[in-house]
């Protein structure tokens, strides 16, 4: 009578975020589709002697969610490396270095993440002094939750080659000391590039953010452990109710990885890559690479489609670029690392080719410049269905939330990212930014009220990258003073900024975000209910079955 279905999940509060129907019991699942959504009873009679059958026990079914934000295969590193997330004072920051060194004597570079730029002292720079108390005999270096900023021990920086400075590019420093050394502080990827090449995967894992370039020559032993990561990595996405991926860094090396992960034991999770342009690479770059690569990786699964640009840095370590002077460093700025005029060419060239850019652009000054780029585009070649975003657009100035909306323009940005969220420092950040421009930050309510399209998503390994913890801090976020605007969205507007917005922004709403018959069988299955959940309890929920393209790729 009926179509028999591979897979059924029943007795669960489907959210389908189809506002055609938004609400359900049930899934079934045939091949790699949704096969039919209704009541229990409706869904049951797919049933047949093979069907596998999921009780959601009254958890919440969603879409699987689509991390509009991340990086793999920096990610991937970060799950064997040392959390120094939530640790304060030297004492406490020794006992996890000592250890964390004794149980892996036999990495070549030690490396923490999310550090706080106050992790010793509120008002002191970390430098490598601090660090040599710790540890002096092994390479050390960590990195500021925000990534732009680390701090390396001086056996790391001599090992490196840096002890005595060097140039490291334009919006990259390697900060000296007065005594004429580097006093271990490193500011952007540029700078931290010499020592991460001491470790295990070398530069290899940071080349997609760093330069976009390719490894220079790598050994069949080197590949097949760079791969062996990127699988565990993916599972991890996997395990957290993860079934598409937006990277945000990209080179070719990483597109073959996952291509041959694809072609031997099928990605776990749908990933997108974009082609990352530096200032340094000819426009042609844009045919030659980008156009190329989007013609040889088209898959539902996997796909380059996409330019990457960085127009700013970080406020924390003074790389945002700002229209008004930092509130702490009078007379400074910021410089975009790209003239205005050089992106133009960039935006209106990759416009003409019909790839979408992604930019990341933090201060307002650069969130300006990458609209009047897009809008310079738009201009040049005509109006059409574009989907350009602007990453994280942490400070954006009243007159240009209304320029998202009316350029088309994606605010993607990330709910784990306001100073005081997911172990997020407040300062140096408040202090930089200051407060005349607090109700200017993450603007998540005024972008959408102005008719913006939003997603969310954690950058990982920036942040934690579990969705459910994400969406907690979404629902949770607090104002730092009284009278700031609340910029939290509704629950229904998270959850929808996880699942059927990104797929637009992917130009994939013909087939994914949303639980509809036909659409690709993408399903996270939760242990709650997500609705009737106290948001302070959103992150305690855990996926208890992830499926993508109809295979399960997790199951509590
Ligand atoms: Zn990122």
């Amino acid at each position: 009578m009926s179509t028999a279905a591979a897979i059924i999940i029943r007795n669960a509060r489907v959210l389908t975020m189809d506002d055609a129907g938004p609400r359900a019991d049930a899934v079934a699942i045939s091949g790699n589709r949704i096969l039919a959504v209704g009541s229990d009873d409706q869904i049951m009679a797919h049933r047949s002697a093979d069907t596998r059958i999921i009780d959601a026990e009254g958890g919440t079914v969603l879409p699987g969610f689509n991390e509009a934000h991340m990086h793999i295969f920096g990610g991937s590193v970060s799950l064997r490396e040392l959390s120094l997330m939530g640790v304060r004072g030297f004492d406490a920051f020794e006992r996890k270095v000592t250890s964390y060194a004794a149980a892996n004597p036999d990495l070549k570079l030690l490396v923490g993440r999310r550090a706080d730029y106050t992790i010793f002292s509120q008002n002191d720079r970390v430098t490598r002094h601090d660090l040599d108390r710790a540890i002096s005999d092994r390479p050390f270096i960590m990195t500021a939750p925000d990534f732009h900023t680390g701090w390396a021990n001086t056996e790391a920086l001599r090992q490196a080659g840096i002890l005595d400075g060097r140039d490291v590019g334009v919006g990259n420093e390697i900060v000296m000391g007065a005594d004429g050394l580097a006093n271990g502080e490193l500011r952007e990827s540029g700078a931290m590039a010499p020592v991460m090449a001491l470790g295990g995967t070398g530069v290899r894992s940071m080349l997609g953010v760093a330069t976009g370039g390719e490894p220079d020559h790598v050994t069949d032993a080197e590949r097949a452990a760079d791969m062996a990561l990127l699988k565990r990595g993916l599972a991890y996405c996997a395990s957290l109710g993860i079934t598409s991926i937006q990277n945000m860094d990209g080179n070719l090396y990483q597109l073959e990885l996952l291509d041959e992960i694809e072609r031997t034991d099928g990605l776990p999770v749908r990933l997108r890559m974009p082609f990352h342009m530096k200032n340094f690479m000819p426009l042609g770059h844009l045919v030659e690479k980008a156009d190329a690569w989007r013609s040889r990786f088209h898959t539902d699964r996997l796909r380059c489609d996409f330019v990457k640009v960085f127009m700013d840095g970080v406020a924390q370590s003074g790389t945002a670029v700002f229209i008004d002077d930092y509130a702490n460093r009078p007379g400074w700025k910021g410089e975009p690392l790209f003239a205005p005029e050089h992106f133009a060419q960039i935006a209106i060239e990759a416009d003409r080719l019909g790839l979408p850019v992604a930019v990341h652009a933090i201060g307002d000054g650069a969130v300006r410049i990458v609209l009047d780029c897009y809008e310079a585009a738009i201009k040049a070649n005509g109006p059409r269905d574009r989907r350009n975003r602007i990453e994280h657009a942490e400070i954006v100035q009243p007159e240009d939330v209304v320029r998202f909306a009316k350029l088309g323009t994606i605010a993607s940005m990330q709910p784990t990212h306001p100073p005081g969220s997911a172990g997020m420092p407040l300062e140096p950040y408040l202090s930089c930014v200051g407060e005349a421009r607090w109700h200017l930050t993450f603007a998540w309510r005024a972008l959408v009220d102005a008719g913006a399209k939003i997603v969310f998503a954690t950058d990982w390994p920036v942040s934690p990258l579990a969705p459910m913890s994400c969406i907690h801090d979404a629902m949770t976020r607090k104002a730092w003073k009284q009278g700031l605007p609340d910029q939290r969205l509704s629950l229904s507007e998270t959850l929808a900024a996880y699942t059927r917005t990104s797929a637009w922004v992917e130009f994939m709403e013909d087939r994914k975000g949303m639980l509809k018959p036909g659409y690709l069988a993408d399903v996270v299955v939760l242990s709650g209910d997500v609705e009737a959940t106290p948001y302070e309890s959103l992150a305690d929920i855990r996926p208890i079955a992830t499926i993508c393209d109809g295979r399960i790729t997790h199951e509590a």
